[in-house]
């Protein structure tokens, strides 16, 4: 039987619904909103498109977004300075710089800059510090891990002693989406591995997975007979591969394949992500539910 698609559009839906639903609720009790502020530096196209969705999202939840762009040129001087009038703003309860930035900007000195109580992107050190300890402890996990493992709980699929295997030791994907199955709460206690590229037959490790989070940059990286029948299968994988003309728009767009090699993987897997439609749309609803969070946080409802 063809695998169950955890679909990442209808589960940020969800979410979102229930997003803007305590938006509204704490607007007419308090009187206050979300404020969120995008940083965007310089005109990548990449980041303008992550930057306008972002925008949009925040804006139908809602939220009072601050969309703060800035020349390519900026200095850094001048790009903390925005920082530091941010995390002083009140109304403002996270702040995203979208990366990467510039290669004249030191990316570890602007994550650092951003007050980690404001830091809904969860990249601060004292943020992932917090994931490591894990509990009540989290405040702001980071977007895409924190996506997988709602999709994961959301479709049902039981973390409670599973073996996970996760493909990838990123800062911002590996690695925390590793710590987060591992905690001792819902949604983990898993027995977890982390493989890479010196990892010594990667096939073998793949196969014990009744979980296996892939997350390597590579297209069709994962076989069919590395899945272990039944496992579920998270893509994370955004490979560009080609380019066509949209049906819909008459424009180029991008053809996108994940890590996994889908069409095959879905005859042996219980559950799989899809790529585009899975894991993509999760990174951006995250960022608002930790939005939301920045601001229940900092009121003490949380
Ligand atoms: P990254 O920083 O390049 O890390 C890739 C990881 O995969 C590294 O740890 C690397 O190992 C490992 N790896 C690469 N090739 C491998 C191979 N052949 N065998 C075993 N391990 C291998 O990438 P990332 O930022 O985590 O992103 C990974 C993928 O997820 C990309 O396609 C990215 O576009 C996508 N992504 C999607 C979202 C989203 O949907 N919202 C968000 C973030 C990332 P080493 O450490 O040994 O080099």
């Amino acid at each position: 039987m063809p695998a169950r698609l955890i679909r990442g559009t209808e589960i940020r839906e969800q979410i979102l619904e229930e997003i803007s639903a305590e938006v509204a609720q704490i607007k007419r009790i308090y009187g206050i909103v979300p404020g969120l502020v995008t940083i965007l530096v310089g005109k990548n196209p990449a980041s303008i498109s992550y930057v306008t969705m972002k925008v949009k999202t925040a804006n139908r939840l809602g939220f009072r977004e601050i969309q703060d762009n800035l020349p390519e040129s900026v200095s850094q001087e001048d790009l903390l300075a925005h920082i530091q009038k941010y995390n002083q703003e009140d109304s403002i309860h996270g702040i995203l710089v979208q990366l990467p930035l510039p290669h004249h900007i030191d990316e570890k000195k602007v994550i650092n800059a951003i007050d980690p109580d404001k830091d809904v992107d969860g990249f601060h050190p004292i943020n992932m510090g917090r994931l490591m300890i894990g509990g009540s402890e989290i405040k702001f996990p980071p977007c895409t891990p924190a996506g997988i493992r709602e999709m994961i709980i959301r479709a049902g699929v039981e973390t409670n002693g599973a073996e996970v295997v996760v493909v990838g030791r990123s800062t911002i994907v590996g690695k925390p989406i590793a710590i987060m199955m591992l905690q001792k709460e819902r949604g983990g206690n898993a027995t977890v591995t982390v493989v890479h590229t010196g990892t010594k037959d990667l096939a073998s490790h793949c196969r014990r997975a009744d979980i296996l989070i892939v997350a390597a940059g590579v297209p069709g990286l994962v076989k069919p007979d590395w899945i272990k029948p039944g496992a579920c299968v998270v893509d994370v994988g955004v490979n560009k591969v080609g380019e066509m003309i949209s049906e819909k728009t008459g424009k180029k767009v991008a053809i996108l394949k994940g890590d996994v090699d889908f069409d095959a993987a879905k005859e042996v897997a219980g559950w799989i992500t899809p790529v585009p439609g899975g894991v993509g749309p999760m990174t951006i609803t995250m960022l608002m539910k930790n939005t939301l969070n920045a601001l229940k946080f900092k009121m003490g409802i949380i």
